[in-house]
C-alpha cells in the first residue's frame, strides 16, 4: 500500500502517511472513480406476462421493465441493492462490483401472478 498523495509506501494500519502526513484512506473506501455498469435484462417470453414491472438500484427508479427489453445505470465500484417491485412484494438482488468488473447483468423473467407480475431471478452475471 502507497500514499496517493506522495507515493511514500505505508505499513499496514498505518492511518496517516509518515512522509507527508496526508490521511490514509483504507482500500475498502478507496475510490478510482472507475464506474461499473449495472445491466438488469428481462427475458422475453412467448406465454410470459408483459405487465411492466419498475426496477430500482440503490433506492432509485431507473425505468419499467417491460418484455424482452434491459436497463442500465451506471455505478460505482462497490455493493448495490438492485429491486423489483411487484405484486407479491420486492425482490431484492445484491450485486458486488469490484474493479476487476466491466459490469453486471442480472437476467429476470416475469410470469403472471394472481394480480399482477411474479418476478424472478433467473441469472447474475458478472464481466
Ligand atoms: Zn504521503
Amino acid at each position: 500500500m502507497f500514499c496517493t498523495n506522495c507515493g511514500n509506501k505505508l505499513n499496514t494500519g498505518d492511518s496517516f502517511c509518515t512522509e507527508c502526513g496526508s490521511k490514509v484512506s483504507s482500500s475498502k473506501s478507496t475510490n478510482s472513480g472507475k464506474t461499473v455498469k449495472i445491466i438488469v435484462t428481462r427475458k422475453k417470453r412467448a406465454m410470459g406476462c408483459a405487465i411492466p414491472f419498475p426496477v430500482y438500484i440503490d433506492g432509485e427508479k431507473i425505468g419499467q421493465l417491460t418484455n424482452g427489453i434491459s436497463l442500465e445505470k451506471e455505478v460505482t465500484v462497490g455493493s448495490h441493492a438492485v429491486e423489483f417491485v411487484c405484486a407479491d412484494g420486492n425482490i431484492r438482488q445484491d450485486v458486488e462490483l469490484t474493479e476487476s468488473h466491466e459490469s453486471v447483468e442480472v437476467l429476470c423473467t416475469a410470469r403472471m401472478g394472481l394480480i399482477a407480475a411474479r418476478v424472478s431471478i433467473l441469472e447474475v452475471i458478472y464481466k
